[in-house]
């Protein structure tokens, strides 16, 4: 039996829509669910296995992806949001009632990824969102305790199965935009 990742990726990999117009996020409260609309199609999207992304329970990965921050608005019970830590790079906005985060902001202006929000698509029943391009902080799923060290060999397969390229980091495309925006900072690449 395939190992279990994450149970909107571990059927196949839905293709997303070209053009899809966007959705709506909404948390797992049974009432009053907080909700957020999301205008146009997210962007990089991608499982991480970092210690912080929301994930659901038995996932070993987060699925996770951004859109601009101008196209991200509560749209309800925004009363029940809180930051789960504002000291971290990226502020995860949580439901304080079923803990599903709805959004992770980034406010430093100076971030390679200012501007741009990270979201969880699953929240969403409309289907045509991208779908997910690679894997990110693969063996971070270590330090979250959902794998073992010998169980990674199984987990990188799977992925690569998937057609999910496991990376220890972000992907090389994103890499390099952080590299780029640090040169550009720094004044060794031409602002
Ligand atoms: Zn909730
Ligand atoms: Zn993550």
């Amino acid at each position: 039996m395939a190992v279990s990742l994450h149970p909107s990726i571990d059927q196949g990999i839905k293709p997303g829509v070209k053009d899809f117009a966007g959705g709506t996020l909404s948390c797992k409260c049974g009432s009053n669910p907080v909700t957020v609309s999301l205008k146009g199609n997210v962007a990089f999207n991608h499982a991480c296995g970092c210690t912080k992304c929301w994930k659901p329970n038995g996932a070993k990965f987060s699925v996770v992806a951004v859109i601009s921050r101008d196209n991200l608005k509560v749209t309800a019970n925004e009363g029940k949001l809180k930051i789960v830590d504002p000291a971290a790079t990226i502020q995860r906005h949580a439901c304080k009632d079923c803990g599903v985060h709805l959004f992770g902001r980034i406010e430093n202006k100076a971030h390679p990824f200012y501007g741009l929000d990270f979201v969880h698509v699953e929240l969403s029943k409309d289907s045509g969102w991208a779908a997910p391009e690679f894997a990110a902080f693969v063996s971070s799923i270590i330090e979250g305790g959902g794998a073992k060290p010998e169980e990674m060999n199984a987990v990188r397969s799977r992925l690569k199965e998937l057609g999910l390229e496991p990376y220890d980091c972000l992907s090389p495309p994103l890499m390099d935009l952080i590299a780029t925006h640090t040169a550009k900072q720094k004044g060794v690449l031409a602002a």
